[in-house]
């Protein structure tokens, strides 16, 4: 038996077919799938009011790209479409690193000249354990952000 769902929220003609491979539009880098729901948290009012909610979106990771979002279909969202700044787009010290837990570069970079060794890592580590991290809305990659917090650290140790 075959159950359609009437969603009152679902748009027409949604499309089947997905294309894996969509490249951004003003870079040509390859773009990486993103959550509709880490779009609707970060993107500003009047962004947000153009979102294709069926769009079959891809960010672009590429720091020296402005865009942040893209689908095939032209639709394209920059970093100034964001309520944060995005890392890495941002060179800004203040951008977040780990968005949930407000380590910026800044204080990624104070905490481990002080400490010596960066205390960051345990402590978000601890927050990923007891289930407080909200990468998928905080963060505009919407995965968690440990990866790029330690590729930071390494970067600094590595100066
Ligand atoms: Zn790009």
């Amino acid at each position: 038996m075959e159950v359609v769902v009437e969603d009152c929220c679902a748009t027409k003609n949604s499309p089947v077919t997905v294309d894996t491979e969509i490249n951004c539009p003003q870079c040509g880098h390859k773009g990486k799938g993103i959550k509709i729901i880490t779009m609707k948290s970060l993107l500003l009012p009047e962004a947000l009011a153009t979102l294709e909610a069926d769009g079959d979106y891809r960010m672009c990771s590429n720091p020296e790209c402005q865009v942040v979002y893209f689908n095939g279909k032209g639709g394209m969202y920059r970093t100034q479409d964001l309520k944060v700044p995005v890392f890495p787009k941002s060179d800004d010290p203040d951008c977040p690193i780990c968005y949930c837990f407000g380590w910026t570069r800044r204080k990624l970079k104070a905490d481990h000249d002080q400490v010596g060794q960066s205390t960051a890592v345990h402590e978000i580590s601890e927050h990923i354990k007891a289930g407080r991290c909200g990468c998928e809305v905080n963060n505009p990659e919407g995965s968690c952000c440990l990866g790029n917090v330690k590729k930071y650290l390494t970067s600094l140790s590595g100066t």
